[in-house]
């Protein structure tokens, strides 16, 4: 079984392209091109450089000989929460603004939740001096403030969605109808391995990185470019995607993805979309969601804004579905009190969609030869209130 996207924009069952007709063409310019243009030895030189001088690429991968002790086990920390900007998802960000430029694109179109897309696209457009727009639920406005102040401090405007529950998903409404209507000179980043292909594909090359750096780390530090276990959080999936890339034929690694079990999977506030999911389709493909019996989306919660999305991106649906993956969902209080360990045993106070991962320890069994790589996925300043409120600092 192939775990990497096929020609017709599948993972298995999942994935596709499932959008109204008068989107089309520009699904369909992104797709004849996205190789292509990712391939050419210029597009690489720049992404590469921007990564590296930028981003601050390559992150470290970090041996936590406190937490190895304590668990008995080998691991390792690739530090994401180094990037420019808090965390994974600048790569991507980085790496769609060079497509667009070079498809000739004047504006850029993005949808944020949270509001940590819109900063690492806003960041990006002031970068190369574009024009940038971000929709955003009007409850989400008023939930994130800091990251509406950086988005607005970096030069984006900020457009309230105002329809429906006036959050993530009528935030993307908003940004499909503007591309709709303007096909031409803009391009809408995406901000996870989700959406109509060749998204999920292109932002899973885009984070590969992060993989490709682990190997040659670890053949430096271990001697062997492959670990036992690889770990991550599951909001969408591009930092989990970009973790598990380049080991996903790769049988000797196990794959185990975390997602949020919120107040608990039977609660009724959750984001376990591989416990609770069904098949349908969102943004655009077909994959994992959770919803009503008739069809209808269901509202996720989690204490981590970033793991607040009622899918998965194709890949990890198809990842869980075919069993490569083991999938365990971590609730709100276990995910904070690793937020706290973290920090405690290791001097890193990570975000709380990162802090879940680590609940895996808890979880799983790992042998003391064992390599286990953690991607660190972003660091905990943006969480910093919410852990005040939580912990009572
Ligand atoms: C956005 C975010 C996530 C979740 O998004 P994925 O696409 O699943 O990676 C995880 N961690 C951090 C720090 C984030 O900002």
């Amino acid at each position: 079984m192939n775990f990497n996207v096929d020609e017709k924009g599948y993972y298995g069952d999942f994935g596709g392209a499932f959008i109204p007709e008068m989107l089309y063409p520009n699904v369909e310019e992104l797709r004849q091109n996205y190789l292509s243009i990712t391939a050419e030895p210029d597009f690489k030189k720049e992404f590469d450089e921007l990564l590296k001088v930028y981003v601050g690429r390559p992150t470290p991968l970090y041996f936590a000989k406190r937490l190895s002790e304590k668990y008995k086990t080998k691991i390792y920390l690739k530090r994401e929460d180094l990037c420019h900007t808090g965390a994974h998802k600048v790569n991507n960000t980085i790496g769609q603004i060079l497509l667009a430029q070079r498809l000739g694109k004047k504006r850029i179109i993005a949808e944020t939740g949270a509001g940590q897309h819109g900063v690492a696209t806003a960041t990006v457009c002031a970068l190369m001096g574009i024009e940038c727009i971000v929709y955003m639920g009007e409850l989400d406005i008023q939930r994130q403030a800091p990251n509406v102040a950086r988005m607005k401090m970096l030069g984006a405007e900020v457009r309230p969605a105002q329809s429906g529950s006036k959050t993530l998903k009528d935030a993307t409404n908003e940004a499909i109808r503007d591309w709709i209507n303007n096909p031409v000179d803009t391009h809408y980043i995406i901000g996870s391995v989700v959406g109509p292909h060749p998204y999920p594909d292109m932002v899973a090359r885009f984070q590969a990185v992060i993989s490709e750096e682990t190997k040659w780390q670890l053949a430096e530090a271990e001697g062997r470019d492959y670990p036992d276990h690889v770990i991550a959080c599951v909001g969408g999936g591009s930092n989990a995607a970009g973790l598990y890339y380049h080991y996903l034929n790769d049988k000797r690694v196990n794959i185990i993805a975390v997602e949020a079990a919120g107040k608990g999977i039977d609660s009724g506030e959750s984001a376990a979309t591989s416990a609770l999911g069904k098949e349908g389709i969102i943004h655009g493909s077909k994959t994992l969601l959770m919803q009503t019996p008739d069809g209808q989306i269901t509202e996720p919660y989690s204490i981590s804004a970033g793991l607040d999305y009622p899918g998965v991106g194709p890949m990890h649906a198809h990842l869980f579905r075919s069993q490569r993956a083991k999938f365990i969902s971590i609730p709100d209080q276990e995910a904070m009190d690793w937020g706290l360990t973290l920090s405690q045993m290791e001097g890193i106070i990570p975000a709380i969609e990162t802090a879940h991962a680590f609940a895996a320890l808890d979880v799983c069994k790992f042998g003391p030869e064992e390599i286990v790589v953690f991607n660190c996925s972003g660091r905990g300043d943006k969480d910093l209130d919410t852990y005040i409120d939580y912990f009572k600092l």
